[in-house]
């Protein structure tokens, strides 16, 4: 592996500004997905480690919570500067850990570190309120302050951008936080700390501690220092977490799973919706909780848009994403893959065909043929669940009524798409669909700017925008009599 910086690739833990092994000194194996090779290791560490990185937390908390936003938002601007300057070290990292194409991952640096400099700037604008007193002799002041520790648990598929989105409000608004990133995908995390330290964030700011999910987990859940979780991964662990949580009714943000319906109606810009649908679609091999899971196509342009995705997704370059021209990357484990099978077993089953892919890929592992399949019956296991993989399913439907109700059922809610050009059908059906987040006519929707989050089973709370730093602030009314 080569770096231009070695120093960062790391195969420790990062707690209290210090690089730590595990007190058993027992380590986790870290693999390429593209390949199977071992990457290196990082310390297997539980509760015990989990505990000491709070307590570092706890400790430099006073400090960092004191100082002006000014003065947190000079030294977040120096990470953000690191992760540019960085870019193209912390880009192939990623590649290594995580699969997806290096121009992929790239884009994810820039994304990620736009949170850190996001949120440096509105940590600035935490405005309280003054409010009209209710007697004459009685003044009403609103401030807002940090939660305090926080804690966050990361996937695999945006091994730096979920870390950012959650470090970046939490750090600028005064809140120290002890992290542990997915186990495939530590490197990422790792690297960010150590350009956390040499941009000056003082010791036990930001910590990160790698190993057993369980019993991190639990300590984090658990421990009375700890006021609030920030979770992104999948429904099933965050319904545990937020369980866990209820002990010391602890904050909680989640950002989980979603089944993101993707529906073109007859009136759309077919060009434009097939390139939305493969970005949507195919990006990170499927593998994001806002890739359109579900594609509905209105009768009058179903054959069409079928046709022209099928020509789109016969572009893709599958292959180690360090080669250059390849779009497309292996999938996480052989676990993914899997799931993508059953899928289409299950489909094919109920009436379904395959226009595209359908098989493992001939690269092996964990490479699977990027899969169109057609006429999928309403009841196929595709319509509720999630397949994180990458195929695009097309279902037919005859009228806006009819797609609204089924894009709606499920329980989840995090993002949605469609195509059209009819502007009271635009507006109508944006306000129908129970989503956090609809793309109209566009494929992509994430940025630090705006609100990233979902409604039902997909979550609670928001990041980025104004609205992220919201999630790390408490608010304090005081009354003051004169
Ligand atoms: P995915 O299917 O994307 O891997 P998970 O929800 O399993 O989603 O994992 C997301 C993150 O949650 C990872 O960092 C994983 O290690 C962590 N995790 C998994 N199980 C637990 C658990 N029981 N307690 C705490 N964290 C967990």
């Amino acid at each position: 592996m080569q770096f231009r910086d070695p120093e960062l690739f790391r195969q420790q833990a990062f707690i209290d500004g210090q690089w730590r092994d595990a007190h058993s000194g027992e380590v986790t194996a870290v693999v390429n997905p593209a390949n199977g090779q071992r990457l290196g290791s990082v310390p297997k560490m539980g509760a015990e480690e989990t505990r000491e990185a709070i307590d570092a937390a706890n400790r430099a908390l006073p400090a960092w919570r004191d100082l002006t936003a000014k003065a947190r938002a000079t030294v977040l601007r120096r990470w953000f500067d690191l992760m540019m300057e960085n870019q193209e070290d912390l880009a192939r990292l990623m590649t290594l850990e995580q699969g997806k194409p290096l121009a992929e991952a790239r884009g994810e640096i820039s994304y990620a570190a736009s949170f850190i400099e996001w949120f440096a700037e509105e940590g600035k604008r935490i405005y309280g309120d003054t409010i009209p007193g209710h007697q004459a002799d009685k003044r009403l002041i609103v401030i807002k302050q940090p939660i305090g520790v926080t804690a966050a648990i990361t996937p695999w598929n945006f091994p730096s951008a979920m870390i950012t989105r959650k470090a970046g409000p939490a750090l600028a608004a005064g809140c120290t936080m002890v992290l542990k990133p997915a186990s495939q995908t530590p490197y990422s995390a790792l690297a960010l700390a150590h350009l956390a330290q040499r941009a000056g964030i003082p010791d036990g700011v930001f910590n990160v501690v790698t190993g057993s999910a369980g019993a991190i987990g639990d300590e984090l859940t658990h421990n009375p220092i700890v006021r609030k979780l920030s979770f992104t991964g999948s429904t099933e662990i965050g319904r545990l977490l937020m369980a866990q949580c209820a002990k010391d009714i602890k904050k909680v943000s989640l950002e989980l799973g979603g089944n993101a319906p993707f529906i073109v109606f007859d009136d759309a810009d077919l060009d434009s919706a097939v390139e939305g649908a493969l970005a949507s679609k195919f990006r990170n091999a499927g593998q994001t909780c806002v890739c359109a899971n579900r594609l509905y196509v209105q009768d009058g342009v179903y054959d069409r848009f079928a046709e022209k995705l099928q020509q789109a997704v016969a572009k893709l370059q599958l292959g180690d994403g360090l080669q250059p021209g390849v779009t497309t990357g292996p999938l996480i484990d052989e676990k993914a893959v899997a799931k993508v099978q059953e899928h289409i077993a299950d489909a094919l089953e109920k009436g379904a065909q395959v226009v595209a892919g359908g098989h493992a890929h001939a690269l092996g592992g964990n490479f699977f043929q990027p899969t169109i399949l057609v006429n999928v019956p309403a009841n196929a296991r595709v319509a509720k669940e999630e397949t994180f993989g990458p195929l695009a399913p097309l279902f037919r439907f005859h009228d806006e009524a009819e797609v609204i109700a089924l894009a709606n059922d499920t329980e989840f809610g995090l993002a949605a798409y469609f195509y059209a050009r009819d502007l009271s059908r635009v507006f109508r059906v944006g306000e129908a669909l129970e989503y956090g987040i609809v793309g109209i006519n566009t494929g992509i929707i994430s940025n630090e700017v705006a609100p990233f989050g979902g409604i039902k089973a997909s979550g609670l709370g928001r990041e980025g925008s104004k609205y992220g730093i919201e999630d790390y602030l408490e608010i304090k009314y005081m009354c003051i009599g004169l």
